[in-house]
């Protein structure tokens, strides 16, 4: 929304998450009190001492090749859930619906991330064998 905002001044271009914040990439992804929750719910575990809920330090995080491969894409994948998760209670309050509280929508993200990684187990790739175990103690 700060980028309709330059050609439409109009606009409200506050957080619909927070109300208390212009909307930008760096506020929902992850300096909104609403999206940082979130985040740090399902990301804490994995980063401990490097976590960050800013945009530019995260990214490097998300690109380490040193941490092994099911800590790659457990972080890669909680990543890429919170985005899909925020953008779309974002997109529901743009169309007048109320955002899921954040205390469920972290239980269904999880759960959806546990779906995924029993799936990933199932095919047995290389170096993911108990991928699912792995987030739990990473997360516990
Ligand atoms: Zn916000």
């Amino acid at each position: 929304m700060d980028r309709v905002s330059v050609w439409d001044h109009n606009v409200d271009a506050t957080c619909g998450l927070c109300n208390a914040s212009p909307e930008s990439r760096n506020h929902l992804f992850f300096g909104c009190s609403y999206s940082s929750q979130l985040w740090e719910y399902l990301s804490y575990g994995l980063l401990r001492s490097s976590y960050s809920n800013d945009w530019s330090s995260i990214m490097p995080l998300l690109c380490q090749d040193d941490k092994g491969r099911k800590w790659s894409f457990c972080i890669r994948y909680a990543f890429q859930a919170c985005l899909y998760a925020i953008w779309r209670e974002r997109n529901k309050i743009k169309h007048g619906e109320r955002a899921t509280p954040v205390t469920i929508l972290k239980k269904l993200v999880a759960k959806s991330i546990r779906n995924k990684l029993s799936l990933i187990e199932n095919y047995r790739r290389k170096g993911m064998e108990g991928v699912l175990i792995f987030w739990f103690e990473a997360r516990s």
